[in-house]
């Protein structure tokens, strides 16, 4: 039996030292999806069973094997979101969203959950950023989304991140398309796994999409789709890739990607890094056309993208990215006895609402403890507070980096006199900067 101690396979905690990186990327994500114009959403962390069968599809992995769902006493059954879009629709739908005129934008950061082999990249809970867009057939908006996508990836700084696109079609030329699979498939019906030779009649396309290896290697040579699209279709496909083009995002086309979900109608796309092992797919994402109609709205065109934190943050970090800095403390009060206590907390106070880092000693320790413990958390500066500081109104400042010394005044513009002390600390750094950088250049 698992030890209570211990987090459930596939689950990830973040802990204090950490949780910088996620702040980065949750900033820089919302922003872009902000500066596109994109308004957040948030949706409940489950849904009815029903929804997630009839949206990501009855034939899909994620359907058949991965799907929490839980019940609890006289409740009907709810599945815990294993993705964003068909929770975000019917919201959209629910709250008339889409009577408020076209397109509609929104993005989210939530948790999902699926149940797969935990593995490097792969987990049963993880994070995802995804962007909607809502009432619009036109290939700009395929154009838009992934230039947003992209913009995301460039501006956490990643690199060495291929584009994948393919287009699978409409209903009409997908029926076409199927034919030729089902007919390729089934003479090799019994080499397939079970779950595909069901799939074989349901849903030929959901084989290629199987991770077994003999599944794999039978697929390679399978039809490929972008020989069956209708006429629309091959010229939705073509614009998309002419704005991308004008766009200036370079892309592979690739016939083998189908995405895992049955949403999809026309464009998928996913970006790909090799710098993470396996699991390299940072983002996917595509056009669901069908989709709103299937969950009982008007037919509407509609797409978007889901893009995997935990991975990201994973080649953030094999590829040397930079995060946010976590901010440090600006003041540690060393207060010596009661009365320096009660004061420091009216200083950490004031200071507080200047928006400056201030701690002081909260267990009671000796002057020599706190100072080391002042240093051990990084304190930019500290303030020894005695009976002599109050009785005077004046306490000395130790810049802890260079060790100078400041007396300020306790009672009269202390927040400016710290404000300024801190400044010109910053400014040091600036400076160093600046030498640093002429001193490159020279
Ligand atoms: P994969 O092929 O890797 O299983 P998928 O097609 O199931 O991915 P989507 O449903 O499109 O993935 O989800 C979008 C993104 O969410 C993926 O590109 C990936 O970055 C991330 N993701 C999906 N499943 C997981 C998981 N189990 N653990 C971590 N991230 C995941
Ligand atoms: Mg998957």
């Amino acid at each position: 039996m698992a030890l209570i101690t211990q987090r459930p396979k596939g689950t990830m905690d973040v802990v204090p030292s950490q949780s910088y990186k996620w702040h980065t990327v949750e900033k820089l994500v919302s922003e872009t999806a902000e500066l596109h114009g994109f308004k957040e959403i948030r949706i409940p962390t489950f849904e009815d069973t029903g929804l997630f069968v009839r949206s990501v599809g009855e034939t899909t992995d994620v359907v058949q094997k991965e799907m929490y769902t839980v019940t609890a006493a006289g409740d009907s059954k709810f599945t815990l979101r294993p993705e964003g879009t068909a929770g975000t629709m019917r919201a959209m739908l629910e709250n008339g969203i889409m009577n408020e005129g076209f397109p509609q934008k929104t993005y989210y950061i939530l948790s999902c959950f699926r149940h797969e082999k935990p593995q490097a990249g792969r987990l049963r809970e993880f994070h995802q950023f995804g962007c909607e867009m809502v009432g619009t057939e036109s290939p700009r908006a395929d154009a838009e989304v992934i230039s947003l996508a992209k913009c995301v990836l460039d501006r956490v700084g990643l690199k060495n991140i291929r584009l994948n696109i393919n287009s699978i079609g409409c209903p009409t030329c997908r029926a076409e398309y199927h034919k030729a699979l089902k007919e390729y498939f089934s003479a090799r019906k019994n080499e397939l796994c079970e779950t595909c030779q069901g799939r074989l009649e349901r849903n030929p396309m959901r084989i290629l999409d199987c991770k077994s290896p003999i599944c794999q290697d039978i697929a390679k040579d399978a039809p490929v789709i972008l020989d069956y699209l209708c006429d629309d279709c091959k010229e939705h496909f073509e614009k998309l890739q002419e704005y991308l083009s004008v766009m200036g995002i370079e892309f592979d086309i690739n016939p083998r990607i189908v995405r895992g979900l049955d949403y999809y109608t026309r464009t998928v796309f996913e970006f790909i890094t090799t710098d993470i092992g396996a699991q390299g797919t940072v983002c996917g994402g595509g056009r669901y056309d069908g989709l709103i109609e299937q969950l009982g709205g008007q037919k509407t065109p509609a797409l978007g993208f889901g893009m995997g934190l935990e991975r990201l943050i994973l080649t953030m970090e094999k590829q040397g990215a930079g995060f946010m800095e976590q901010k440090t403390c600006d003041l540690y009060i060393a207060p010596m006895g009661e009365a320096a206590v009660c004061k420091a907390m009216g200083i950490a106070t004031e200071l507080r609402d200047e928006g400056c880092l201030v701690e002081y000693d909260l267990v009671g320790r000796g002057l020599k403890a706190q100072m080391k413990y002042a240093d051990k958390i990084g304190a930019k500066f500290v303030m020894v507070l005695g009976d002599n500081e109050i009785e005077s109104g004046e306490a000395r400042l130790k810049n802890m980096r260079s060790g100078e010394q400041l007396d300020i005044r306790l009672d009269v513009g202390l927040a400016e006199s710290f404000s300024n002390a801190l400044m010109s600390e910053m400014f040091k750094d600036i400076d160093a900067d600046i030498e640093n950088f002429l001193g490159k250049e020279n």
